[in-house]
């Protein structure tokens, strides 16, 4: 792939890059019972970041570097400008309680279907009877374990009279003439809405770095995942290999978990993996007074993740 747009290389990738949006576009990616995802409109692709990029750090890059070296280079030193330089348009489908997760990236263009105009989307986030989780033990945002299948169906039989009840009293509202933007106020956070969602690539990896992460709610997580794997990954193969190595499957170390390192490897008799006895020797000394400290157990994580503990 190359920046100059005249050349060879540039027409065939481009003409592969834009049979890949001929693919995409208007293809809806189903999410959740009754959602989707779907890529309305694309400019620009892996090219488009190096092209930017060449800009900034001039001809004499290509020399040294060529254009994945380049782009995972940038990725990597989060330098950001070069990747705003691509749009992706979607065309979303999400009940509104995830929605409400959605709007709060800020740095991204939306169009909603708006139910003052017109009737609610006829349409609600259902849960199966398995798909109930309990509330997390160690996290108090997060989900646990599937709750037993009997609880389950009591669960869903309630919420299929509950959606159905809410709905039919939004429809006789609207019958006896109710405004819809008043018919509305009692509807679930369950009811699906539609938008267009335009997005720049920087923000956009941004959006799938929160996430697609394990701590996110696991319907946003769904959304998120089948944006990234099936729509940007096709779309911005280099770019994407990057995120994955250098955002989703990268991890940082701390200050203080630099220090836990440096004093297990001076300090420790043994080679890793290293004790619990030996990490809590080797521990940051402002968590050693504290019975729960997060921050220990994400380096305790982190080292379990490289080996380097039991
Ligand atoms: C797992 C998880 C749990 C969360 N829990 C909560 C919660 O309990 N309560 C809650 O309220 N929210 C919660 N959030 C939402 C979170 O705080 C952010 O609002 C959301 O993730 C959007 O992130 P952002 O602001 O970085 O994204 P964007 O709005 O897209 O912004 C991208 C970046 O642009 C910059 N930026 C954008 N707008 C401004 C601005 N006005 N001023 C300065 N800089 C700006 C910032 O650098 C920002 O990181 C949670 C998010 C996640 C992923």
């Amino acid at each position: 792939m190359s920046a100059d747009p005249t050349s060879r290389d540039t027409n065939s990738s481009a003409s592969e890059a834009q049979a890949t949006v001929d693919t995409l576009r208007w293809k809806k990616f189903p999410v959740l019972d009754d959602g989707f995802v779907c890529l309305v409109d694309v400019m620009g692709n892996d090219s488009s970041v190096v092209q930017a990029a060449r800009v900034s750090y001039g001809d004499g890059t290509r020399k040294v570097s060529d254009d994945r070296t380049l782009i995972r280079y940038l990725l990597r030193h989060r330098h950001t400008t070069p990747f705003e330089m691509a749009e992706i348009k979607f065309l979303v489908r999400v009940p509104m309680d995830c929605w409400r997760q959605w709007v709060r990236h800020r740095t991204a263009n939306i169009n909603e279907y708006s139910t003052r105009y017109s009737l609610a989307i006829d349409a609600s986030q259902t849960t199966e009877a398995t798909d109930w989780r309990t509330q997390a033990e160690s996290n108090r945002q997060g989900s646990g374990d599937p709750l037993p299948a009997d609880v389950g169906e009591r669960l869903t039989a309630e919420e299929r009279q509950l959606q159905d009840g809410i709905r039919d009293v939004y429809q006789r509202r609207i019958e006896s003439g109710v405004a819809r933007e008043q018919a509305r106020k009692d509807l679930p956070l369950s009811t699906y809405t539609e938008a267009y969602w335009k997005v720049d690539l920087h923000n956009l990896l941004h959006f799938l770095a929160l996430r697609m992460d394990s701590h996110a709610q696991l319907e946003i997580r769904q959304y998120a995942t089948t944006i990234g794997e099936q729509i940007v990954r096709p779309l911005f193969p280099v770019v994407w290999e990057a995120f994955l190595d250098y955002r989703m499957n990268s991890m940082s170390l701390t200050g203080p978990d630099t220090g836990v390192v440096q004093r297990l490897s001076s300090a420790a008799a043994t080679a890793p993996p290293w004790s619990e006895e030996a990490f809590l020797a080797a521990q940051d000394p402002a968590w050693a007074d504290l019975t729960r400290c997060r921050e220990r157990d994400e380096c305790r994580s982190k080292l379990q993740r490289m080996g380097l503990m039991e």
